[in-house]
């Protein structure tokens, strides 16, 4: 399943938020893939439109589909100069698909700032530049093989991919991350595909705020946002002490009604969850039947088979089709039958881009 990499200096509320994503509810019984890890913390996709499903077709079980958060402490000034467990850390993120970076934008003078003062700007360069030292390695060493072959055989591939990795070089030196490097997803994928470069992944930024800054935010989580903004990337404000709080709560009017308190209307853990799904351009399908109502995750413009392959590899081999129906019309025809009687449900076949929210039947052979 999709992973997210937790990053930030220290004391700046990371193991905070991590500790209320592990003390939600996923149930781990679900997902037997799931590695039982203190450092991995499993967290279930809130999605209204399966409460939906769950009324019209009351199944035995309802299974949400999870991201995972993975606690990548110890990141601290001289981590790609293997300070503190620098590495070991680096490595890490080199496993997820994106990153959390959490900065500090509260004030509180009995928890000491590692770098004296809160400032969320030089706070989360500190961390890129570790990030991008780590990233120039890399790429050094990729641009001495590149020459090399380039020397030898004079081909214009090589000399193409050598003018790419000088682009990601100049980035890099210049404090850039390598995300926001120019290129066609073509130029990237042949210079860089192979290194897992971790200032490539995409990024959100969370506001660690504290409680009296709810629900907006402050002047510091503005300047990150202005910072954001400037790098097309997402902010979740939330205080992660209060979400430490919320994640204790079973009783959903218990829960809203502490929202409430606060302005809010969804925790930060929730919107952060949905954050991390748009930056990574995921759509939700479902399959519904007596037996369980589940949510799927796939990327956006995927089409039927490779969908259908999320479930069972069986599936995607021996696809046939997939009857299709739209969430408005099992809300409004209440059953497969009738849905069917009204000519509603679609008989789509390889070539169908799965849309979010649609629930389909895969049918195959064996
Ligand atoms: P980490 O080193 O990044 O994992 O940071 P921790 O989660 O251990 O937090 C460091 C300290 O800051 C702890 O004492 C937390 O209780 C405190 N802390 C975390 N979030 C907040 C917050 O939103 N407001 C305040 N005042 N303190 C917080």
């Amino acid at each position: 399943s999709l992973q997210c990499g937790i990053v930030g200096l220290p004391n700046v509320g990371k193991s905070t938020l991590f500790n209320a994503i592990s003390s939600g509810k996923a149930e781990a019984a679900n997902y037997p893939f799931c590695t039982i890890d203190p450092n991995v913390g499993v967290v279930t996709v809130p999605d209204e439109r399966l409460d939906t499903l769950e009324a019209l077709v009351k199944p035995q079980k309802v299974v949400p589909t999870i991201i995972e958060f993975v606690d990548i402490a110890g990141l601290v000034k001289g981590a790609s100069q293997g300070q503190g467990l620098g590495n070991k850390f680096l490595a890490n993120i080199r496993e997820v698909d994106a990153i959390v970076h959490v900065v500090r934008c509260f004030e509180d003078d009995n928890i000491v700032h590692v770098e004296g003062r809160v400032n969320p700007i030089f706070d989360k360069e500190i961390i890129d530049i570790e990030l991008q030292l780590k990233d120039l390695e890399s790429i050094d060493r990729k641009l001495q093989r590149t020459e090399k072959a380039a020397r030898a055989s004079g081909d214009a591939k090589a000399k193409a991919e050598l003018d790419t990795l000088l682009k990601y070089k100049k980035a890099l030196e210049s404090g850039l991350n390598a995300r926001a490097v120019e290129v066609t997803p073509e130029e990237r994928q042949a210079a860089i595909g192979d290194l897992q470069l971790l200032t490539v992944k995409p990024v959100i930024y969370v506001a660690n705020v504290d409680e009296k800054s709810l629900p907006d935010g402050n002047q510091y989580s503005d300047q990150l946002k202005e910072m954001a903004q400037k790098e097309g990337a997402e902010v979740v404000v939330v205080c992660a002490a209060i979400e430490a709080q919320i994640a204790e709560m079973e009783d959903p009017d218990e829960r809203q009604l502490f929202l409430d308190e606060y302005g809010l209307q969804e925790s930060g853990l929730d919107r952060l969850i949905k954050a991390s799904y748009r930056l990574l351009n995921l759509i939700t399908y479902f399959t519904a039947g007596v037996k369980e109502v589940r949510a799927w995750t796939i990327q956006r413009g995927w089409k039927a088979p490779q969908a259908a392959g999320v479930i069972h590899s069986d599936f995607e081999k021996g696809f046939i089709r997939a009857e299709v129906i739209k969430l408005p019309d099992y809300v409004q025809y209440k059953s497969e039958a009738a849905i069917k009687d009204a000519g509603k449900m679609g008989v789509e076949g390889k070539e169908y881009v799965v849309a979010d929210g649609d629930i389909m039947h895969f049918r195959f052979n064996v």
